[in-house]
């Protein structure tokens, strides 16, 4: 069983490649105006329904749980065209954080510029609030999440190791991932997985962000007992969880073209 928190736009990957699964006509939703994509996913084990807004292409993704479903799925993106047109506004509003020369990135609250230097030899690192990334222009945004995402562990695992010991809440392992769909999760074995790009928040969201899921070593749900750990160990649970609203989607965007 795993629990997880779910960011504010869940968007399914999205496959480059055709497959038999994709082959339906293009369709376009058409809101106030807009024509926007709309894309059929078929997931067997999908219980209900679902919509989503994939952040970066603004596609609408219906996901049912047959090809038989797509008259009750059209019917439920009509009675969703409010939130829908919520979201499409709300995923505009959100500019992207580029991974690229003289750019800004925020870790853990602590701004650092990135900067290109090309004929350094040493990859990437940091020094002096500046994130110095040698080789070429054209793999500068790809070398700079590269390094984030290993940086990532570095960052987490120590913070979380502090936070267990401290309240007696052993985890079994870390595992640092690049889902979407989840900013963190913790397996009945207490194997906790977390988001690479929560560093790239403030320190209180990371903070909440693992005390939600060590939470789940003791817990595995979602009941009062569970909050009212997470509670102890996050006592600005609301405020988190407010900016993750607010800002997720922009760390799911940032270092996208
Ligand atoms: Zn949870």
């Amino acid at each position: 069983m795993m629990h997880h928190i779910p960011p504010l736009f869940p968007p399914p990957r999205l496959s480059p490649k055709k497959s038999k699964k994709e082959a339906y006509p293009q369709e376009f939703l058409a809101l106030e105006g807009n024509l926007y994509p709309l894309q059929w996913k078929i997931i067997k084990r999908a219980r209900r329904i679902s919509l989503h807004i994939h952040p970066i292409f603004n596609t609408i993704i219906v996901v049912v749980p047959a090809p038989s479903f797509q008259d009750k799925g059209r019917a439920f993106v009509r009675q969703n065209q409010a939130w829908l047109l919520n979201q499409l506004h709300l995923a505009k509003a959100s500019p992207a954080i580029s991974f690229q020369n003289g750019e800004v990135v925020s870790i853990v609250g602590h701004r650092y510029t990135i900067c290109h230097s090309p004929t350094a030899r040493r990859g990437v690192w940091i020094e002096n609030h500046k994130i110095y990334v040698s080789g070429e222009t054209s793999f500068l945004s790809r070398r700079v999440y590269d390094f984030l995402k290993t940086h990532a562990y570095t960052i987490i695992y120590p913070r979380l190791r502090t936070l267990s010991e401290e309240h007696g809440l052993p985890f079994k392992k870390l595992s640092i991932t690049e889902t979407v769909s989840r900013w963190g999760s913790c397996s009945s074995t207490g194997a906790i997985r977390l988001s690479w790009r929560l560093i790239l928040a403030p320190e209180l969201i990371l903070h909440y962000v693992m005390s939600h899921e060590l939470a789940h070593t003791q817990h595995l749900n979602h009941g009062p007992l569970f909050w009212q750990l997470v509670d102890k160990l996050a006592p600005n649970r609301k405020e988190a969880e407010l900016w993750l609203k607010k800002h997720g989607l922009a760390l799911l965007k940032a270092g996208k073209p």
